[in-house]
């Protein structure tokens, strides 16, 4: 084994530990616990003195050796893996934090990011304070005075707005403040928040690295003293362990998450374009056009502009909704990074619980519609879009008298 190794290679034989069988393919530990041989050897387990394994909640083998293979391909030190991307999140937030700490974080979140960062960290007499993402100055501002954390996703959800990781990493260090990356939607190819300046940086693994729809999981990369001390007591005492089922599937799409997001961004840029230049579209947001307000941060800090659009259709939520309803190959679906293309409008779903007037400020209006570029055909993905776009301008186009009413 080899730390040289480029990713490709490394996602298909990094970190494998093979069992006494040799099998070629990583084996499944589906165990909760571990036997000893004699009572001493349960206690110089117990006691740090033999670093094998005891009990699920608190190591696995099969979890260890995903866990090993997301560290190389981040340039991590070490990683720890967890149930799911929130679960990371909370206890990546959670287990550096403490009352009376100082929180600075982009207001343009995942949503179950948001309520932590917003109602649940407070509980807890922790400040918290939301910023403009995209706002320097914003960032200058708060970050004038002491903190704790700077936490924030770039490109963030659903509106594909950056954040510029080394110029806030930069203000967050003179704070005092660690900074954590929530790195979804660049995938550990397109970008190294690690390399530029972050401290710490979480995934949903249900996302790309899973890659096919199947399973929940999530992991948090750091220097391995952050792991030992901070991350891992937190997480091995409160339980939001990675199942060794689900890091098996895990490790599995790490061999070709490499490939897939190449063949994410290039569909993604056909339909990128396609968009821009459709007739029926307004604005296409995807961070590899030049068109994106801040096309030239994603050119310095991202390696593509990954899988994830949001575009912006004719006649409010009615168009939206019109569009989605005429597709017929790209699914409906709040999930991303899967296999199969998936549209959904955040107005309604993923953001629904944003106040209004916070949705209209973050730009996730009623007629903006997110898209997760699949790995089907790019030319099947502009048919059906195209069909779904000119289905939507005849239902806008006909006369109200004909749309059904819903009786009194
Ligand atoms: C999906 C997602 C999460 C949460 O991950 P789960 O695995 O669903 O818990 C967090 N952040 C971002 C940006 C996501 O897309």
């Amino acid at each position: 084994m080899s730390d040289a190794w480029r990713p490709r290679t490394q996602m298909i034989h990094g970190g494998l530990e093979r069992s006494p069988f040799g099998e070629s393919s990583e084996a499944l530990f589906l165990t909760s616990g571990f036997a000893y041989a004699r009572a001493e050897d349960a206690e110089a387990r117990f006691s740090d003195r033999d670093p094998g394994y005891m009990y699920s909640r608190v190591g696995n083998p099969t979890v260890r050796s995903f866990e090993r293979r997301m560290a190389l391909l981040e340039g991590a030190e070490d990683a720890a893996a967890t149930a799911t991307g929130m679960a990371a999140v909370t206890a990546a937030l959670m287990s550096h934090l403490r009352a009376g700490d100082r929180v600075v974080s982009a207001r343009l979140l995942f949503g179950s990011c948001h309520w932590v960062v917003s109602e649940l960290l407070p509980r807890f007499g922790i400040e918290v304070e939301l910023v403009d993402g995209s706002d320097l100055e914003a960032w200058a501002r708060a970050l004038a005075k002491p903190a704790k954390l700077v936490f924030f996703e770039t490109p963030g959800n659903p509106t594909l707005e950056l954040v510029d990781i080394e110029a806030v990493a930069e203000l967050a260090h003179e704070a005092g403040a660690k900074v954590v990356i929530d790195n979804v939607f660049a995938t550990p190819l397109l970008q190294k928040p690690l390399e530029l300046g972050a401290d710490v940086v979480v995934y949903s693994a249900t996302k790309h690295i899973d890659g096919q729809g199947r399973c929940l999981g999530g992991v948090i990369l750091s220097d391995a003293q952050t792991r030992k001390d901070i991350v891992h007591p937190f997480l091995k005492n409160t339980g939001p362990a990675l199942s060794p089922f689900n890091a098996w599937v895990l490790s599995k799409g790490l061999e070709t998450l490499p490939l897939r997001v190449k063949a994410h961004g290039e569909g993604a840029s056909r339909v990128a374009h396609f968009l821009e230049a459709h007739p029926a579209v307004r604005r296409v947001l995807w961070p590899g056009l030049a068109s994106h307000p801040q096309a030239q941060l994603a050119q310095r800090q991202m390696q593509g502009g990954g899988s994830l659009l949001a575009f912006r259709v004719e006649g409010g939520k009615t168009g939206a909704f019109a569009v989605m309803n005429a597709l017929r190959l790209i699914n409906l679906s709040n999930n991303l990074g899967d296999a199969r293309s998936l549209a959904t409008h955040p107005a309604t779903t993923t953001h629904s619980k944003v106040p209004e007037a916070e949705r209209q400020a973050l730009g996730i209006t009623d007629d903006l519609i997110r898209l997760s570029v699949g790995l089907e055909d790019p030319e099947d993905l502009l048919e059906d879009l195209d069909q779904a776009l000119q289905g939507s301008c005849r239902v806008l186009a006909a006369p109200a008298a004909t749309t059904p009413v819903a009786a009194a």
